[in-house]
């Protein structure tokens, strides 16, 4: 299964994609993560992705399918199935992604969509709010963890950072660009049978839950 979290930043896709990865014992693969460790070297691909970043804006398609490419084949041939977090964000790439599995040998059939529904609102406190772990990226919000007492990760010991893009100029344009670019795929995934919406808003082991459940009706249907 190739199952992607579908949601505005903030949704809870990066927490609810790491638990479904350890539970089902499939790769997680989070496009900004690529992103942020290409965007560190010293190239002019670098700065180019890097300059994107910052101002909250999306990686031109094109770049996108060069940079992506690799890690979405490589991940899909190690596992039979793989955890997209922030890939595809526009049809374009929901595109690339049907051929890449068709390039693989997979039918697109196997694209399951988990759709993370929070209000504005509350992404934007989250987003404004959130800590990263720079070592194995794991997200942390002021509500409901521990660490902050000494802002460092619960799981390495890292010290957790704010992310460069999570300032409030930023966050506006990164909903923007959801609005305008990824919205669409709600309905391209949902006209396919792919999509579940579920509801982003309660707590990590809520959502965690309403997946589960999804995941196991899909696993039921496939069954019959
Ligand atoms: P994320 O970590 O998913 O919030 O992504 C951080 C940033 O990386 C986004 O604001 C975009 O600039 C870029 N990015 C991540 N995934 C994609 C994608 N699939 N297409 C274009 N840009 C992306």
């Amino acid at each position: 299964m190739v199952f992607i979290l579908l949601g505005p930043p903030g949704s809870g896709k990066g927490t609810q994609g790491r638990l479904l990865s350890e539970r089902l014992g499939i790769p997680y693969l989070s496009s900004g993560d690529v992103l942020r460790d290409l965007s560190k070297k010293d190239n002019e691909m670098a700065s180019e992705i890097k300059s994107y970043m910052e101002k909250g804006k999306l990686i031109p398609d094109t770049l996108m399918k060069e940079v992506f490419a690799l890690s979405i084949k490589t991940a899909l041939l190690k596992a039979n199935g793989v955890i997209l977090d922030g890939y595809p964000r526009t049809i374009y790439q929901a595109n690339d992604l049907e051929n890449f599995l068709q390039e693989l040998s997979f039918s697109s059939n196997i694209i399951r969509v988990l759709e993370l529904v929070v209000n504005p609102d509350e992404l934007i406190e989250r987003l404004g709010s959130r800590y990263v772990c720079p070592v194995c990226q794991r997200i942390y919000h002021w509500k409901n963890q521990k660490c902050f007492l000494n802002l460092k990760c619960e799981f390495c010991g890292s010290s957790l950072e704010k992310r460069s893009d999570d300032k409030e100029e930023t966050i506006k344009e990164r909903l923007k660009e959801y609005e305008l670019k990824t919205r669409d795929l709600h309905e391209y995934y949902y006209r396919k049978g792919f999509l579940v919406s579920i509801s982003g808003g309660g707590s990590i082991s809520e959502v965690a839950k309403a997946i589960e459940l999804a995941v196991k009706n899909w696993e039921a249907n496939c069954l019959e």
